[in-house]
């Protein structure tokens, strides 16, 4: 069967077999010169198309989960942070729990690599095919609030409730509204054992009572994130405090909290 050139490429446009379509004289020459069968050529353009197909399916992802900075499990310097086990990481970075629908929480204080961890594991998490929606906790309570406001609270927890993980960052630093105990735990309640989550926070689990100035509605958020959990508090000194008093800006004995930015 003779096809010209021209109508080739215009099919595997239809078929949108992208990565083939550019490539094609390259492809199958490296293959000729590697003597692969036809089934093994075959085999070489179908990985091929599905390593770019797989590769746009990361970035497009990663547009959506809306992360606010790139952070990454190898840039994470396990060896400042002794109370963070590299093993555990390795193994929440395998998206286990996210596929149990588990929640992870990272406590600490400020700077000692919450965030950090919380965007590096959404990015493996991605990169293992799962959809990622970051967020902080003002942000995320601030749109419910509005979202109830306008009659649309449901539409808003189905949008919340649809990616596979939703990571919450910086739960605690600033006081919350009135409502966001109760808008949190219809939340909490809607994705229970459906989609994972990780929060991350600078208070500990007995302190969120007052973070969410409701002792029982915070007893029962936390009931339902513990349930399939993972908790790992994180302790010692600011990161960023530690840069700075390295490079001599800070006396070895400065560790107002009150410096440190979030
Ligand atoms: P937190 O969220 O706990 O307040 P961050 O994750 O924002 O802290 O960390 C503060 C800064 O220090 C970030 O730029 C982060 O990348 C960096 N950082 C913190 N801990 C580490 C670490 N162990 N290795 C490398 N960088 C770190
Ligand atoms: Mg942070």
């Amino acid at each position: 069967m003779a096809v010209d050139h021209d109508t080739l490429i215009g099919w595997l446009s239809r078929l949108k077999l992208t990565a083939i379509r550019d490539q094609l004289d390259n492809l199958l020459d490296e293959a000729s010169r590697a003597d692969l069968t036809i089934r093994e050529t075959l085999a070489f353009l179908c990985e091929r198309e599905i390593a770019r197909k797989d590769e746009r399916r990361i970035i497009m992802a990663m547009k959506i989960a809306h992360f606010p900075h790139a952070r990454d499990l190898e840039g994470f310097d396990f060896e400042a942070q002794p109370s963070v086990d590299p093993q555990q990481i390795r193994e929440l970075a395998t998206a286990r729990w996210v596929a149990n629908g588990d929640a992870l929480l990272l406590l600490g204080p400020p700077g000692v690599g919450k965030s950090h961890l919380a965007i590096a594991l959404g990015r493996e998490v991605i990169r293992q095919n799962y959809t990622v929606l970051f967020t902080t906790a003002q942000a995320l309570v601030a749109t419910l609030v509005r979202a109830h406001g306008e009659g649309r609270l449901e539409e808003r927890l189905g949008f919340l409730a649809k990616p596979k993980l939703l990571i919450i960052d910086e739960l605690g630093y600033l006081p919350l509204e009135p409502n966001a105990a109760h808008l949190f735990f219809q939340l909490v309640s809607r994705r229970y054992e459906r989609g994972a989550m990780l929060v991350t926070s600078n208070r500990s689990v007995g302190e969120w009572g007052t973070v969410f100035g409701d002792p029982v509605v915070a007893t029962a958020i936390l009931d339902r994130l513990l349930h399939h959990s993972h908790v790992i508090t994180i302790r010692g000194d600011s990161y960023r405090l530690r840069e700075k008093r390295r490079s001599g800006l800070l006396q070895k004995s400065t560790t107002a909290a009150g410096m440190e930015s979030n």
